[in-house]
């Protein structure tokens, strides 16, 4: 059998592709390595999805999750390895065997970059975390440790001051990246103290983390700050390991307005793929624009 379209990740863009494959009665398998959902899972909170004022990242998913069933997504779980370009008929390789597909629309996303810093391994899951959502509880009433000024440490620092006495937000510049509504409440906000211009050099303690050990760049400085847990917010890798297609220095996959790729009938929507912002909102946007792609580009190969 070979597949109108396969749907490789099963974020906010492959579920959004599935929905307008499935929709345009597309042959269409969605195939996930982990579980439906993706890295905004582990947001608490999301304002800025339209019709949502406030919803967390799990509900948000399992909303889009009923919505691909409704349309009986087919989905499997497994991990590609490599798609095999055969002109017309592509093969998805996977752990699990071979499949046959007309189109592909690489929807993987991207996973936490980390600092390559002493402790940051030897401490993961033992008070260093990459998720304050999923881990957060366990530092209640503690003083925390989070490092990077984007988006992703300025909510989860903000989420963190829910339940932890105090938040040091570690920032190697001066000023944030994050949305300057975030920014803001973090400004007003009693529970946290920036600590800039500053280098997390390294995560210290016994059994679980004790101390972030952090280097003012200006002043050369080093601090021991007393803490339970560090959250790493450093920024994001794509996960596009698996493709051949043309990509940008940092591995995210060049798209062109189409959102095709540099190989005909691969198409790539979402974080993995170069873009100026990525959001829920955008990441939608792509998948759809993708479906729709693969299916014109199925019509016209069929009429040639
Ligand atoms: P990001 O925007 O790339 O921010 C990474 C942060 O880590 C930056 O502040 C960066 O510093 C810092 N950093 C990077 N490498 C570092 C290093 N070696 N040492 C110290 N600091 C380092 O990543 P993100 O916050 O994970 O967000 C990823 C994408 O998802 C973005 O497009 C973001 O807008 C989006 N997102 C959106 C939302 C939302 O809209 N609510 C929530 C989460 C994520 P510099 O600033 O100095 O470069």
């Amino acid at each position: 059998m070979v597949y109108d379209i396969i749907i490789i990740g099963g974020g906010p863009a492959g579920l959004a592709a599935g929905i307008y494959a499935k929709r345009a009665l597309m042959i269409t398998l969605l195939i996930e390595k982990v579980g439906i959902g993706g890295q905004i899972i582990k947001t608490h909170m999301l304002e800025n999805y339209p019709g949502f004022p406030e919803i967390s990242g799990m509900e948000l998913m399992q909303k889009m999750e009923e919505h691909v069933n409704k349309f009986e997504l087919e989905i499997k779980f497994t991990e590609v390895l490599q798609i095999k370009d055969g002109g017309s008929v592509k093969t998805v390789v996977t752990s699990d065997g071979e499949i046959e597909t007309k189109t592909v629309i690489i929807a993987t996303g991207t996973h936490p970059k980390s600092l390559g810093i002493p402790g940051e391994q030897e401490f993961m899951g033992k008070g260093v975390s990459t998720c304050a959502t999923c881990d957060g509880f366990f530092f209640k009433d503690k003083d925390v440790a989070l490092v990077g000024g984007g988006d992703s440490a300025i909510v989860e620092a903000l989420f963190l001051t829910k339940m932890v006495n105090k938040v040091y937000v570690i920032h190697r510049r001066d000023e944030l990246r994050a949305e300057k509504i975030n920014q803001e409440k973090a400004f007003n906000n009693p529970k946290i103290e920036f600590v800039w211009n500053s280098n997390l050099i390294a995560i210290e303690g016994k059994d679980t983390v004790e101390k972030a050990v952090v280097k003012n760049k200006l002043t050369e400085e080093i601090t021991e700050l007393s803490v339970g847990g560090v959250f790493m917010y450093v920024g994001i890798k794509p996960n596009t390991d698996f493709v051949d297609a043309d990509k940008d220095e940092t591995g995210f996959i060049i798209t062109k307005p189409d959102l095709s790729t540099s190989i005909p009938g691969v198409f790539c929507a979402g974080d993995c793929r170069t873009t100026l912002i990525r959001q829920v909102a955008t990441a939608v946007g792509d998948g759809a624009l993708a479906a729709v792609s693969a299916e014109k580009y199925i019509t016209e190969q069929e009429q040639q």
